[in-house]
């Protein structure tokens, strides 16, 4: 019989119901032995997630403020999970002790993972599983780096020994026995990591939507749920803002050959997403698999007259990025053209020393700084080698007014990114999707 290693998110555990329609799930197929869980999340939109709050209360304790009413809110919602589930679990000793931990000036990483370790305490007794701590199991080095065989072997091990468990999501240990978590929305990351080290049949990932969709559903009204994604395109989409799944989660089970499946707790009965290596090819030409976008990009635009029989020009660019600390997202270009495409996140502060320094090294004839830029990324393994694709984008830009900036059509013919303003993000997103949602009816 296969294991199946079943991720449940925040949204999916936020309160004794989820966790009912949890049980349910997991005790309909008995291969469902090793669960991963996330702290809960929000019960309704105007909610706050347990890993924000411990957050704040972090927050509260290293500037010295009373971080008593943020922690106890954070409590009760552990408390009346309890209750509801007419649990015999007294967490009042590991509460207390977390509490006090914050107290003495715990890290952030710490004080974040708790909201996982309590919920997958929980989630294990509910069970009637082991518990299996993942600072146990899941390993970073010195550096701060995910130790992939290292967390693989111990993890083979270590379950070796629970025929059924509850891991909790987002976090592992340094070598000094430190806590530390993955960035944002890491649960996913542990889920792969488990079934990679279990050598799963398939790795369920649930969430509160059914599957991946074609756009964000906060952007687009009722988009169409994709079937079969690849983990290329999966990539590229998640990357880019489709933040169903965490993008770097896919590595693990993808070395492993491992299938993910994407599905929705609170419709267990629709099909979801699977994500394969290689789904056969779209079954009509044209057909876009789906489209994501993300905000907060500057584009430096350059050129110079001959740039392209100027020895060196790119690699005297580029060194400029690397000596400045800075990483680039893309880097379209022309013949007298070059644009790059970096993360607000990454120039913070350091723009206009890194245009001084485009301006006095390589001389170049002009250089035009886009702020507040969006990135799109239109995604399909249909639309390689498929004529007529970017005609059908850019009109229904076009067609909304819609002013293109930047465009990279990445050698994987499988993502065409465009650059729009911020605030036409949205609109972009639409247009591109009603465009290409009915190619193949
Ligand atoms: P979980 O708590 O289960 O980890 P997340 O909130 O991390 O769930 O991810 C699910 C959410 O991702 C959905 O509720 C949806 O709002 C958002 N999302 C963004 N883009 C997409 C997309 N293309 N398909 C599905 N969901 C998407
Ligand atoms: N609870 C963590 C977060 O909010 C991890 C996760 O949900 O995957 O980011
Ligand atoms: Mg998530």
């Amino acid at each position: 019989m296969g294991v199946i290693v079943a991720k449940f998110g925040g949204t999916s555990l936020a309160n004794a119901v989820q966790f009912r329609k949890v049980y349910r799930i997991i005790m309909e197929d008995p291969r469902r032995q090793y669960v991963v869980v996330s702290a809960p999340g929000k019960c309704h939109s105007g909610d706050t997630k347990i890993t924000d709050l411990l957050y704040a209360c972090h927050k509260k304790a290293s500037l010295g403020e009373e971080f008593g009413e943020v922690f106890e809110a954070i409590a009760q919602r552990f408390r009346d999970i309890i209750r509801d589930l007419n649990l015999d679990l007294d967490v009042e000793p590991l509460l207390k002790e977390i509490r006090e931990r914050i107290a003495a000036g715990a890290s952030a990483d710490y004080v974040a993972s708790r909201g996982e370790y309590l919920n997958a305490i929980i989630m294990a007794k509910f069970l009637g599983y082991d518990f299996v701590d993942a600072a146990d199991i899941i390993f970073f080095d010195e550096r701060g780096m995910f130790d992939s065989e290292r967390t693989n072997e111990a993890v083979a091990r270590c379950l070796s020994r629970h025929e059924r468990a509850v891991i909790p999501g987002f976090y592992g240990s340094m070598p000094n026995g430190e806590i530390k978590t993955f960035p944002r929305g890491g649960s996913d990351i542990t889920g792969a990591i488990i079934a990679r080290g279990v050598n799963a049949e398939v790795y369920e990932n649930w969430t509160d939507v059914s599957g991946f969709l074609m756009a964000d559903p906060r952007i687009v009204e009722n988009p169409k749920p994709i079937r079969k994604i690849t983990y290329r395109e999966l990539r590229e989409l998640a990357y880019m803002g489709a933040s169903v799944l965490h993008e770097d989660s896919i590595f693990p089970v993808k070395k492993a050959g491992i299938p993910v499946h994407i599905k929705n707790t609170n419709a267990p009965e629709e099909p979801g997403t699977l994500i394969v290596n290689e789904a056969e090819p779209v079954t009509c030409t044209g057909a876009i698999t789906g489209v994501a976008g993300k905000k907060g990009f500057t584009v430096i635009a350059i050129e110079k007259t001959f740039m392209h029989v100027e020895l060196g020009f790119g690699r005297r660019l580029l060194s400029i990025l690397e000596s400045n600390g800075i990483s680039f997202e893309h880097m379209p270009s022309g013949i007298d053209t070059i644009s790059l495409v970096i993360a607000d996140s990454q120039l913070d502060g350091k723009l206009e020393k890194v245009i001084e320094e485009i301006k006095e090294q390589l001389q170049p004839d002009s250089v035009e700084v886009h702020s507040n830029m969006a990135l799109i990324a239109t995604v399909g393994r249909g639309m390689a080698h498929t004529p007529g694709i970017a005609a059908k984008l850019f009109t229904a830009l076009g067609n909304e007014g819609i002013n293109v900036r930047m465009i990279d059509q990445g050698s994987s013919e499988i993502n065409i990114i465009v650059g729009v303003e911020n605030e036409d993000m949205e609109r972009a997103v639409r247009a591109i999707y009603y465009a290409f949602v009915d190619n193949c009816k």
